[in-house]
């Protein structure tokens, strides 16, 4: 491939997002897509091109009769190479390289005046947290790219919130090489005080400067505590937060620079560079007027030159001077701009555009300071929507269902919070409902992986029945059962078709987890007559999870499993469902368990990692290595369930599971027992006992019995460990009766039993 195209790829911020994901190993294009919160189509045609450029090798895989497309990095770094005959790209597979930064998402500034006393400060204050508030346009944004132009840049939005942002950060401090946070998100970790604390550690590690562009729209209280975190705990790394009110945060070291027009000396080199024509005796009036607002400048200095009415709203005069000297098309398309408050890409714009060549008056806009462009978004500066607004001759409703239809077709988690805000606007109760319907099918993860920003589009149309099921779905993944039942019962005969099934489905898994299971078997009852009259696979499926679990619940493993191969059969009617197929064969797995048959538990474990893998679900894949391990250890094969622990252990402690962790770390310690490797196994169980100290999780006291069980096969002093052992776990019998149990399978217990 020829240098300049291959180093066109590689500015890309996309593509160089992909790379570094890539660089913790293979991935299925559904999962990247996921993670970088883009639409699988996009990913796709991108890892194609850098496949045809040698940097990633792409290759099929053969999953349950299926062909999966999986990709890996084939190159570790590139080295550029000045040569007599020209330059020259080599890459290699070995050795220490860095990754390029490239980013698309911040602002650019072309001629920049002034403000030398603020960059100063802003670069070299002690303060690792610097708030700069001023009105719209006074030049907040520039001044911070001029600042710090390799920033991590994020621009707020209202429905957002922490949920996104700290995603967003993990993809960037991923590629700066610390993928810990990244891998605690995808993984489905939300604990507040885990999330901050990855956060602040990846910036310090990487020294990373995080803007955060429009703090006054995020109504996310979250943020604010990270924000006050930060402030408290940064050293290295910097947060320079961009608001048009002076936040408040509840720390001491913050520094807040309230920034002002420009000096008349840059607000006069500005003007000129903008092609402003007037002598500078006369500027001295443009100044007076506009007090060296920069925004303020720039339309000046399109609009004539001819005196200047100040009465009234001095702004505005000049934004109707200007325009009034626009074309119909450029008029149109502000107006039709001017009705989004988020940056649009190009594709959008098109997409709303009602004529055939959205190009040229997008450029002219552009050329005029009226749109502004980051990377592939256009926007308009606030202060000139509020002009726009005002003589808006377009409808909302025209424009937002086009955008919603644009949104849903791509896909993404952040189209889709979108797409819902758009309906909201519009309180279209029916497009509001069918959004849903698309959540419950299609985006299923929204409700774990964005709860807050969810959470805050829905309660603001909580009349409608559909949106306070979904909040009782949220409530539900939060952990707050009885507030989720309540909602659901006051719904339930408010809703029908597929709505009224979800509803009765979470009715009747609430009940399993409260263990009621009576009433989840009402409900699954009333499930059954949904799915008799009116079959839809997805509800069916739903059905067979629900009753599955309810079996084994009960403890009737037969029946179980053979709800369990339904769910199979829906699944295949469902067409492709990776996530789920891999959670069935697990719990295949897990049944074949519970009935003290493991050999057939190891084939549906292995089946399901072979999913997983393929379809690059890491917790999937790190949950079949745990089950494995015990699997493994059952049937004596302690060499395996050593190596199949490792893994697991070293992810769940990664991602801060520590339950999954000391789960695993119980059955890799006695399978080292079994091997007779009793320093390697006194590893395990102190790590236990670390992992208890902060977890406060009771197997992990586990620990001293096994610090018990080693000291005895070394004819040490055991009873100690032991006294605290039973002590610790006082509280749990049954407990310390299967840690016996399962222990008796490899070293003698009848003392360890002994009053
Ligand atoms: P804010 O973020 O405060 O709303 P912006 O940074 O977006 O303001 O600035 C508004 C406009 O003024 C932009 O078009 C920008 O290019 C211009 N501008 C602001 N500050 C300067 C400066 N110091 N030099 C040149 N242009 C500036």
């Amino acid at each position: 491939m020829e240098v300049p195209r291959l180093l066109k790829l590689l500015s890309n911020e996309v593509n160089l997002q992909i790379l570094s994901v890539l660089r913790t190993g293979s991935f299925n294009p559904r999962e990247l897509a996921r993670i970088l919160q883009r639409d699988e189509s996009d990913v796709s045609r991108r890892l194609r091109a850098l496949e045809r450029a040698g940097l990633v090798e792409g290759r099929w895989v053969r999953v349950g009769g299926k062909n999966v497309r999986m990709y890996s990095l084939r190159v570790d770094g590139i080295s550029i190479r000045f040569q007599p005959g020209g330059v020259s790209l080599e890459s290699s597979k070995s050795g220490e390289y860095s990754f390029l930064t490239v980013k698309s998402g911040t602002p650019e500034v072309e001629d920049f005046f002034g403000r030398e006393r603020e960059i100063q400060l802003l670069r070299s204050s002690p303060e690792r947290v610097i708030a700069v508030y001023g009105i719209a346009g006074i030049g907040k944004t520039s001044l911070a790219v001029k600042a710090f132009p390799e920033a991590f840049w994020y621009q707020a939005e209202e429905t957002e919130g922490f949920d996104y942002f700290v995603w967003q950060l993990g993809i960037h401090l991923n590629a700066l090489g610390f993928p810990q946070l990244l891998e605690y998100l995808r993984a489905g970790g939300r604990n507040e005080r885990d999330e901050f604390e990855l956060a602040l550690r990846g910036i310090e590690e990487t020294g990373t400067t995080v803007v955060i562009d429009d703090l006054h729209r995020c109504g996310d209280e979250k943020m604010g505590r990270f924000l006050t975190f930060l402030a408290e705990g940064l050293k290295n790394g910097k947060v320079i937060l961009l608001s048009r009110e002076k936040p408040s945060l509840g720390a001491e070291n913050v520094l807040y620079i309230r920034l002002e027009g420009l000096d008349v000396e840059s607000a006069y080199r500005l003007f000129e560079a903008r092609g402003g024509k007037v002598d500078p005796r006369e500027f001295a009036e443009v100044y007076r007027l506009t007090r060296g607002h920069p925004l303020a400048i720039v339309l000046f200095a399109q609009a004539s030159s001819s005196g200047v009415d100040a009465s009234g709203n001095f702004f505005d005069f000049l934004m109707s001077e200007v325009y009034g000297r626009l074309t119909e098309k450029e008029r149109l398309l502000l107006q039709i701009l001017s009705l989004f408050d988020e940056p649009l890409e190009y594709e959008a714009i098109k997409a709303l555009y009602p004529g055939r060549n959205v190009f040229a008056p997008l450029y002219a806009l552009a050329r005029k300071g009226l749109v502004e462009r980051r990377g592939e978004l256009y926007f308009i500066h606030d202060l000139i929507r509020g002009f726009i607004e005002r003589v808006r001759e377009v409808e909302p409703a025209d424009y937002y269902g086009a955008y919603i239809d644009y949104l849903l077709r791509k896909g993404s988690a952040r189209d889709f919070l979108r797409a819902f805000k758009y309906a909201v606007l519009l309180g279209d109760e029916g497009r509001i409902t069918a959004i849903i319907e698309e959540r419950l099918r299609r985006f299923k993860r929204v409700v774990q992986d964005f709860q807050g920003a969810y959470l805050s589009l829905l309660s603001k149309a909580p009349q409608i029945p559909q949106v306070r099921a979904e909040i009782g779905t949220v409530y539900f993944q939060r952990g707050f059962f009885e507030k989720a039942l309540g909602i659901w019962l006051d719904v339930e005969d408010k809703l029908d078709g597929i709505f009224r099934a979800d509803v009765l489905s979470s009715i009747a898994d609430v009940y399993l987890e409260l263990n009621d299971f009576e009433k989840a078997e009402e409900y699954l009852g009333k499930l059954k007559e949904i799915v008799g009259k009116n079959p839809d696979p997805e509800v069916e499926l739903w059905y067979y999870v629900i009753k599955t679990k309810l079996h084994y619940y009960r403890g009737e493993v037969e029946e179980g499993l053979e709800s369990a191969f339904k769910e199979l059969d829906v699944l295949k009617r469902l067409g492709h469902y990776p996530e789920l197929e891999a959670l069935v064969y697990l719990h295949i797995g897990d049944i074949y368990s519970e009935m003290e048959r493991p050999e057939e538990a190891i084939r549906y474990y292995l089946l399901a990692l072979q999913v997983a893998k393929a379809y690059s679900l890491s917790f999937l894949e790190h949950t079949c290595y745990m089950e494995l391990t015990k699997a493994y250890f059952h049937i004596g094969e302690y060499e395996k369930a050593v190596e199949e622990g490792d893994r697991a252990i070293d992810y769940f402690t990664r991602i801060r599971n520590y339950r999954r962790a000391v789960d695993t770390l119980g059955y890799h310690f006695l399978a080292l027992i079994g091997l007779g490797e009793l320093e390697k196994a006194e590893e395990d169980a102190k790590e236990m006992l670390r992992m208890g100290q902060g977890s406060n999780y009771p197997l992990a006291w586990a620990g001293y019995i096994f610090l018990a069980v080693i000291e005895k096969l070394r004819g040490g002093n055991w009873k100690e460990y032991l006294r605290l052992g039973r002590e610790r776990l006082g509280d749990y019998p049954w407990l310390y009766e299967a840690v016996l149990e399962e222990t008796a399978r490899v070293v003698d217990v009848e003392e360890l039993k002994e009053k």
